[in-house]
């Protein structure tokens, strides 16, 4: 019986990510660096605050997240577990709306609003659609992606990410995954924007990375998941619209795509 393992698209074995929040001026100037070197963000935005003094517009945006991901942050930015349970559906999916009208997209991913949740808001988000929920404020320090995609919990915040680049770098597993998380205005309100460029020669080009936003990692993964094996492991059906990339036997390196059934035999 052949040893399957994955990789990430284009073979690489980790991926990087990023999750910054509120939707706030300076991700203006974090989108234009994390472009200058290749890198993939999901914003999130809580919808009542564009347009206002000191946050994005709407109309900047659909230019300004190019090639990056946008995910909701709840309408108003409540504690969701702090409301009645009848404002979830409005505060969650007005949010939604409001971005899936801007982007003509189906917007499914989510950063908690001050990183907090209970099991009600859990069982509600599932029944809303939603594929991934980051939290805050309780980072894991590793490399690995969740049990749950609702409770995806980063690596670290960005002040503490450069501890984590040589360990990420030299991680010996495949699929694995550091996720950056934080608000841009924190680089103003620190005065540490060099961190970003810090982060930017550390992690640019590294031809191991697959720079991914949220949505994009997760749904890789949860391809990965669904793929059906025959009993006897010597062939494989995918099922999904990702080309997913494997390893047989720690040796040879195989690509099946969507709706293909790969035969493993030598
Ligand atoms: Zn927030």
């Amino acid at each position: 019986m052949p040893d399957v393992r994955y990789l990430f698209p284009d073979g690489k074995k980790s991926a990087l990510t990023f999750s910054y929040d509120d939707g706030r001026d300076f991700d203006r100037r974090l989108v234009e660096r994390f472009n200058h070197y290749g890198f993939k963000g999901t914003f999130n935005l809580n919808t009542s605050s564009l347009d206002k003094p000191g946050r994005l517009t709407v109309a900047e945006l659909p230019t300004l997240f190019a090639g990056h991901e946008v995910a909701v942050h709840a309408y108003h930015h409540p504690f969701l577990e702090r409301i009645a349970r009848s404002q979830l559906v409005g505060e969650l999916l007005q949010d939604r709306q409001n971005l899936e009208a801007i982007f003509h997209r189906p917007v499914t991913g989510l950063a908690y609003p001050y990183g907090t949740y209970d099991p009600e808001v859990l069982a509600a988000l599932r029944g809303m659609g939603f594929t991934y929920a980051r939290t805050a404020g309780d980072e894991t320090g590793n490399f690995r992606f969740p049990q749950d995609w609702l409770v995806w919990r980063p690596t670290c915040h960005h002040k503490r990410a450069l501890e984590y680049v040589d360990g990420f770098l030299n991680e010996r597993w495949m699929l694995t995954v550091l996720y950056i998380w934080g608000h841009s205005y924190e680089f103003d309100h620190d005065n540490n924007w060099e961190l970003v460029d810090q982060l930017g020669e550390r992690l640019s080009n590294q031809p191991q990375v697959w720079y991914a936003t949220n949505g994009e990692l997760q749904h890789y993964l949860d391809s990965i998941h669904r793929l059906v094996f025959t009993v006897a492991m010597d062939a494989i059906y995918n099922p999904t619209d990702c080309t997913i990339w494997l390893k047989v036997d720690n040796e040879r390196v195989l690509t099946i795509a969507p709706g293909q059934t790969l035969r493993l035999e030598d």
